[in-house]
């Protein structure tokens, strides 16, 4: 495939945390001039089957996906896998295994802010859920616009529900290795999600991209709707540094609340191998 493509390989569908449906989204993609793309809902693959079916309907090669939420240095780092079998035991029962802990989660979250006088989040969070397994903060966010504690869900999460804020309940998700470990044995590629925006020390990050690299990760997100120009290039110098291919995505959840649209991103650097090179084989 050509360096030059307009490849989005990271979006969430109603199954996670974003508002359309897999089949919505396909035509979205479509309409926006994505030649490549991917759904990619958190710790979740039940998405897979719909995004498959509604990429091949409208004439758009489709790469499976997945970001798994993983604990690492004591903070929450995401990990995209793409091209798996999304039937591979190993997979299926790790994404499982890792959202397992979202309900109580969740319940903890709520209790907490109910001790800040905010009462009854859980229940309305779980009006913006469609998958039972899959409740988020981004639902908690929803809601608390709907409840007018906030204007708009970054609001949210500048005053609630992360590090710090009332609402954020600490929490351990999958290990480095175990994610990329599910990934790589269902057939598909790791590759760390937008990097730019974790608080890490750069010792920290050196040590997330030495270890992900030791474990079999191939792939970062170099051009992302969380990365700016500084980002672009930072992370380019890291593909070759560390040996890795980069990615494009565009981490599309929702019109109302996305500033990147699907397909609406910068062409990757043309220092960087493309993750397509690579995924060929797997591309539906
Ligand atoms: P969770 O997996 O339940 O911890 O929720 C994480 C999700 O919350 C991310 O995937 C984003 O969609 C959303 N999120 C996290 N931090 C922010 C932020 N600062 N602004 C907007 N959305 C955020
Ligand atoms: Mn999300
Ligand atoms: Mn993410
Ligand atoms: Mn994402």
């Amino acid at each position: 495939m050509t360096h030059i493509l307009n490849a989005d390989l990271h979006c969430h569908s109603v199954v996670s945390d974003g508002t359309l449906t897999p089949e919505v989204l396909a035509q979205r993609a479509k309409d926006n001039g994505v030649e490549l793309w991917a759904l990619t809902d958190h710790d979740e693959i039940g998405g897979q089957a719909r995004a498959m079916a509604a990429a091949r309907a409208v004439g758009l090669p489709y790469l499976t996906g997945a970001e798994i939420s993983v604990t690492f240095a004591g903070t929450t780092v995401h990990i995209v896998g793409l091209g798996m079998d999304p039937e591979h035991p190993a997979l299926v029962q790790g994404l499982r295994a890792t959202r397992g802990g979202r309900e109580q989660r969740a319940r903890e979250m709520s209790a907490d802010l109910a001790r800040v006088g905010i009462p009854g989040v859980y229940e309305g969070a779980l009006k913006y859920v469609d998958n039972p397994e899959l409740i988020s903060r981004t639902h908690f966010a929803r809601y608390l616009v709907e409840a007018g504690v906030c204007r708009d869900t970054n609001e949210v999460f500048r005053k609630f529900i992360t590090e710090g804020k009332p609402g954020f309940v600490p929490h351990r998700w999958a290990t480095l290795g175990d994610a990329v470990n599910w990934i790589t044995q269902s057939g598909g590629m790791a590759v760390i999600a937008h990097p730019g925006r974790y608080k890490l020390t750069p010792n920290e990050e050196f040590a997330l991209f030495t270890e992900f690299k030791a474990h079999g990760g191939q792939g970062v997100e170099v051009v992302t709707g969380a990365h700016g120009p500084a980002d672009y290039v930072k992370y380019a110098d890291f593909c070759r540094e560390f040996g890795l291919v980069g990615s494009r995505g565009s981490d599309f959840h929702s019109p109302e609340e996305s500033h990147t649209d699907l397909g609406k991103l910068p062409d990757l650097p043309g220092s960087v191998t493309p993750v397509w090179d690579v995924l060929q084989s797997r591309i539906h």
